[in-house]
């Protein structure tokens, strides 16, 4: 998205504490169905065996031994997910607020919002995100609150404010000169780049975002025209890597995303117009692909009601259906691909709408839960801590009724999420 800005950056690799304390009593869940993302298969009649914020076994129901003492939560007749993940989101940006909207929203409201936002994202289900591009490091307060369990929320990664050009999709265009308005991801030439990048992790950036194209929800920019050359992309990245940190770039146009993947970054945010080229360097290059192809629909549907300008709708008309073919072409052809929604752009808590286009567009449902778990869990640098339900990595357990194998829109109504051993909703 547009203009977004985050802190303490203890933790590269080191996942932070989790939001509340779990008790020490342990904890079984009966799950009547239970999904393995690792090995895709689905299982009937587990036992999942939680210590703390871990989970510490998971065996056959049949027979095993509950113990004593330990809390028992019955879901024997839900499917058990581990907790999804979402790659792209802008917590302390708000649906509501687009174009001129936005501009009378101020940062301590923007952190505010992100509260709010927070709490309907894991109340979906979803248990961790990584936030690509917030205000004001609006986003490092956020995942700092939520780490010391003052407020509720999924675990968070975050990048505060997306690096960009001058006038770019990064910058905000919005006014005219006389009003000096230059967003704080600003930087041009490859050493102001590399500043802006040690700038962005001295004040908490777990992950550096950054604009290689131009985009849909910024004005007087072309949605596909390359941003930055690629030496500058190359200066980034090079610096963001060298303090451990991953690189995400937004891209649309078909040539800033294959200079995006040369320059060596992790994800390409959206990826609309990658072309046959592009799809074979993302897989020689590792590079995962993030494809936000719900929220086309609810930009042609409410967007003009937001406050989003007529350009930034005709860009949407442009590109939208070519970006959902592009995923089809682009799974075919066997990219990686993360789960990622653009989340502000349409409202918080709808992430799992995003499930039924994946599966549209030529995923299976198993493959679309994988890309917002094992995969993204990998992708965000977490790859053993969250992501699957395993022995030793965190209890974060979700449950739907029915079965979202057969039908994967049953994940837009989350029944039961635990966070870290802590049940946070419960039908
Ligand atoms: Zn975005």
């Amino acid at each position: 998205m547009f203009k977004f800005r985050m802190l303490s950056a203890l933790l590269s690799c080191v996942l932070a504490a989790p939001v509340a304390s779990a008790e020490a009593e342990t904890i079984y869940i009966k799950a009547g169905r239970l999904v393995d993302v690792v090995s895709g298969r689905v299982h009937e009649d587990r036992l999942i065996v939680i210590e703390g914020d871990r989970i510490v076994r998971v065996a056959a129901a049949n027979g095993a031994d509950t113990g004593t003492g330990g809390r028992v939560i019955d879901l024997g007749d839900y499917t058990v997910l581990p907790g999804l993940i979402d790659m792209h989101d802008h917590l302390t940006g708000d649906h509501r607020f687009h174009g001129y909207e936005s501009l009378s929203i101020s940062v301590p409201r923007e952190t505010l919002y992100g509260v709010l936002n927070a709490r309907k994202t894991i109340d979906a289900g979803f248990t961790t995100v990584r936030n690509v591009g917030a205000g004001g490091y609006s986003d490092v307060a956020l995942r700092d609150a939520i780490n010391d369990g003052e407020i509720v929320g999924p675990r968070m990664r975050v990048s505060g404010p997306a690096l960009g050009i001058t006038g770019g999709h990064c910058d905000n265009n919005l006014l005219p000169r006389e009003y000096e308005l230059v967003s704080e991801g600003v930087a041009n030439g490859p050493w102001e780049v590399r500043a802006k990048v040690r700038e962005v992790i001295k004040y908490g950036a777990d992950v550096i975002k950054f604009c290689a194209t131009g985009g849909v929800l910024s004005k007087g920019d072309s949605v596909g025209g390359q941003q930055y050359t690629f030496e500058e992309m190359q200066a980034l990245v090079d610096e963001a890597h060298q303090h451990e940190r991953k690189v995400a770039a937004h891209a649309h146009g078909a040539e800033g995303i294959k200079a995006a993947i040369m320059a060596g970054v992790d994800s390409i945010e959206h990826a609309s117009l990658i072309d046959a080229e592009g799809i074979k360097l993302a897989k020689e290059h590792g590079t995962f692909l993030v494809m936000d192809i719900y929220n086309d629909t609810f930009i042609l549907e409410h967007g003009a009601s937001v406050g989003m300008l007529e350009e930034s709708l005709e860009k949407e008309r442009q590109i939208g259906q070519l970006q959902r073919d592009n995923f089809r072409k682009a799974f075919e052809a066997g990219a990686r691909m993360a789960f990622g929604s653009d989340g502000a752009v349409y409202p918080h808590g709808d992430n799992g709408k995003q499930f039924a286009y994946m599966v549209e567009y030529g995923m299976t449902p198993m493959e679309a839960i994988q890309a917002a778990t094992v995969h993204a869990a990998e992708l965000i640098g977490w790859p053993d801590a969250v992501g699957a339900i395993e022995a030793g990595r965190y209890a974060d357990i979700i449950a739907v009724r029915g079965n979202p194998l057969e039908d994967v829109s049953l994940l837009e109504n989350v029944g039961f999420v635990m966070k870290g051993g802590v049940v946070y909703k419960e039908e």
